[in-house]
């Protein structure tokens, strides 16, 4: 009979090829297979190890949890596996790095090929004994299930009858040289010894080496332990996010500007703060849901452009950049609203072009109505400054009057600025008439004019008069629905084709002086409160202006008047001795500087005390008023200056005149003089008076002065007496000759 062993061998030898460890293990744990794999692994032999007792090398397979299952296995009990996770080593073994191997062990019962135990029962306590081959100790066992006489005396060898096969339990085991080994075991040995080889398992352990796989398994595990912990975090810092989201969103709802997100690729706007319901009056979801397209739409015609400049700008701004604007956006009731934005790159595209843009708006609404405010207040202040200014430039009424017609029709834009003055007259029923008339106007190029055109008494006789006096102002809008107007009035306006009309008094202190009016001829029109404050404003300014200018026409009359008594002789109104002397000094001047001539005649009547003595001295002043005139007639020329030079000697200064003129214009005073035929017998030249005359003429240099001029005249005309009287002595080349 072929022993155990080379049974063994003979059975498993195959398992020699296999890269796994394979063992075979008897009942008493002893060793009956042990192949090349195991022998590589764990560096012993198998001629070392067969037979033996598998715990001498690794004690731990004796230890219970091993112990126990082992002997399920040798009862013929299923398969068991010691995985690696449990149990890294059945047969530790070492790799060549040192490390050791990790095994996954799945035992299995194998049917023994020969029955090699002895069994020896005790029916009576249930339990038995099996004898090894060995000898070296007994089995205590337990049957599992109360045999039979047959099953315990009738196991052959395995194989044969199978179905009769004991199942029993090893509870332990006593060595035999143990004193337990008493008498009633050695009793039972000898029964055991009778009894027949039965039917038994070996344990068939194939290791596998699963290092790899282990290691790989847990570098897995170490994988999915670490993306655990990343989706734990990752959900930490998404709770986090969320936590922030909400908490930046309750930031951005409780501010009071609007903020949003525009994206520059989708042009649309995806986000939306909850101001937006308050400031636009459209919710964030209404916005958000068209895109912005609301948003958008609602945004000024004449802000669009430079809002799409700035979109344009973000394409070259840096992180960071703010980019700032104002525009206009209409509120859900129509309103608009200014507001300032505040704008950045807020995400950028993979290439690092900007994609979404974050803005914050603030409403300045408030601001932009007091700087509009103000700025028409300044506007109208410097227009008003500057038409004041306009129409004060001239203190000439007509001038005054005109400007301020012109700049208000400019500045309102109207058709027609006209100014209607009131004349009153005395009516032969001795009632005051109240009559006026358009005195100026300021026409668009295709209105008719009305200048000179009246209204009538009628109309101004009924309560109107009395309206406009208070200084009241009254526009009317459109004369075809105009009512609480006189009739009167309104058909005259018709009549002068007007459709709109605002007329505001000028007043003179407590007098109605006229009226200033604007019209609209082709289409009504709603005359603003501030167009209406301005025009009153103008009008007081205009009354003002009118008043300078009347009181400069005035003043000016009164100058006139002390003018012409500064410089005239108050018995023959001729130019005195001031004048004369001034309008030489000027004329000399003059005339050196044109290089032209200058004549001067000094006249004298002739014996004009004698003609005092005789005819008296009013006579004597009659007769210079009569000779003065004379003489003024004999000048022609706007320049020619006649004055009384002294008594009853009279000079006449002509310009641009020379000798032979100047000649021409003594005789013909001596002629005029001698027409005048005035009687004077006590004369010792004649019969009615006479005048001698004395010229001199010049071409002014800046060595002539003009007392040498009249010196020159007047020895001319001291030399005209000498030589007899009623006679023209004229200076030329350096002496005087009589003519
Ligand atoms: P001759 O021919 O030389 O000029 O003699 P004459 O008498 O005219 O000259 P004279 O100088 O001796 O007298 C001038 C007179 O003219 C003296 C004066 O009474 C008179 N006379 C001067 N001014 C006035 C005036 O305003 N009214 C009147 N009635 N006589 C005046
Ligand atoms: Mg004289
Ligand atoms: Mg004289």
């Amino acid at each position: 009979m072929m022993n155990e062993i080379q049974a063994a061998q003979k059975d498993f030898g195959i398992l020699d090829r296999v890269p796994e460890g394979v063992c075979v293990l008897r009942e008493d744990f002893s060793v009956l297979f042990w192949n090349r794999c195991l022998e590589d692994w764990t560096g012993i032999s198998r001629s070392e190890i067969l037979l033996k007792d598998i715990g001498i090398y690794f004690p731990h397979l004796h230890q219970p949890k091993y112990a126990h299952r082992l002997m399920q296995i040798f009862e013929g009990g299923p398969p068991t596996i010691f995985s690696a996770q449990l149990h890294q080593s059945i047969i530790p073994a070492q790799l060549p790095d040192g490390r050791w191997r990790i095994q996954h062990t799945t035992v299995t019962a194998v049917p023994a090929g020969n029955f090699r135990f002895r069994t020896c029962w005790d029916s009576a306590s249930g339990y038995g004994f099996r004898s090894h081959d060995t000898g070296v100790q007994l089995d205590i066992v337990k049957l599992r299930q109360k045999p039979s006489s047959s099953n315990i005396e009738g196991v052959g060898k395995a194989g044969k009858n199978k179905k009769r096969v004991t199942k029993y339990k090893r509870i332990g085991f006593v060595k035999r040289n143990s004193p337990l080994f008493g008498d009633t075991l050695k009793q039972n040995e000898e029964k055991l010894a009778k009894v027949q080889n039965r039917n038994s398992f070996y344990a068939l352990l194939v290791i596998e080496d699963v290092t790899d796989l282990t290691h790989r398994i847990q570098d897995y595990r170490a994988m999915r332990d670490r993306a655990l912990e990343e989706v734990k975090e990752r959900k930490k810092i998404e709770d986090a996010l969320i936590q922030s989201q909400h908490f930046i969103q309750k930031i951005a709802d409780a501010t009071p500007y609007l903020i949003y997100i525009y994206d520059l690729v989708e042009k649309r706007y995806i986000y939306f703060n909850r101001q937006v319901d308050l400031l636009l009056g459209y919710t964030d979801e209404e916005m958000i849901r068209r895109g912005g397209q609301l948003f958008a739409n609602s945004i000024h015609p004449d802000d669009l452009s430079h809002l799409a400049a700035q979109m344009e700008k973000f394409a070259i701004a840096q992180d960071g950049d703010i980019l700032e604007r104002e525009y206009r956006i209409k509120h859900r009731s129509g309103e608009w609203f200014w507001f300032h934005s505040r704008e950045l790159v807020f995400t950028r595209t993979p290439e690092g072009l900007p994609k979404q843009i974050l803005g914050t708006a603030e409403d300045i609404s408030k601001r932009k109505w007091a700087e509009e405010a103000m700025r028409l207040q300044t506007e109208r202040e410097r227009l008003m400054g500057v038409i004041t200014q306009h129409i004060r430039q001239s203190l000439n009424l007509d001038e005054v009057l005109n400007t301020a017609v012109t700049e208000v029709r400019q500045f309102l834009q109207t058709d027609r600025a006209l100014i209607f003055r009131f004349q009153c007259s005395t009516h032969k029923s001795s009632r005051i008439l109240k009559v006026g008339n358009v005195t100026v106007e300021s026409l668009a190029p295709d209105c008719t004019s009305i200048v000179g055109n009246i209204m009538p008494d009628c109309c101004l006789n009924s309560n109107s008069f009395a309206y406009y006096q208070q200084g009241k102002i009254r526009a009317i809008e459109d004369i075809c629905s105009a009512v609480n107007f006189p009739k009167c009035h309104i058909k005259l306006l018709k009549n002068w084709g007007v459709k709109a009309n605002l007329e505001v008094p000028i007043m003179q202190g407590e007098n109605l002086w006229g009226l200033l009016m604007v019209q609209q001829c082709k289409a009504s029109r709603e005359w603003q409160p501030l167009e209406i404050e301005l025009i009153e404003q103008l009008a007081n300014q205009l009354a003002i202006a009118i008043q300078q200018a009347e009181l400069y026409q005035q003043l000016q009359a009164a100058n006139e008047q002390l003018q012409r008594l500064a410089s005239s002789d108050g018995l023959t109104h001729l130019a005195n001795r001031r004048k004369f002397d001034e309008y030489l000094m000027q004329q000399l001047l003059i005339l050196a500087r044109e290089k032209q001539p200058l004549s001067l005649i000094l006249c004298d009547i002739d014996s004009f005390k004698t003609y005092n003595d005789t005819y008296g001295h009013q006579a004597g002043d009659e007769c210079l008023r009569l000779v003065a005139k004379a003489i003024q007639r004999a000048v022609k020329r706007p320049a020619d200056l006649v004055a009384r030079y002294g008594g009853e000697e009279f000079a006449v200064i002509l310009p641009n005149t020379d000798l032979k003129g100047g000649l021409r214009v003594a005789k013909e005073i001596q002629i005029r003089v001698k027409d005048l035929q005035i009687p004077h017998t006590a004369s010792s030249v004649s019969d009615t008076i006479t005048l001698s005359a004395g010229l001199a003429c010049v071409i002014p240099t800046a060595d002539v002065s003009p007392n040498e001029l009249v010196a020159t005249a007047d020895r001319a005309l001291y030399q005209a007496k000498k030589w007899g009287r009623d006679r023209i002595v004229m200076y030329s080349e350096s002496c005087l000759s009589q003519v």
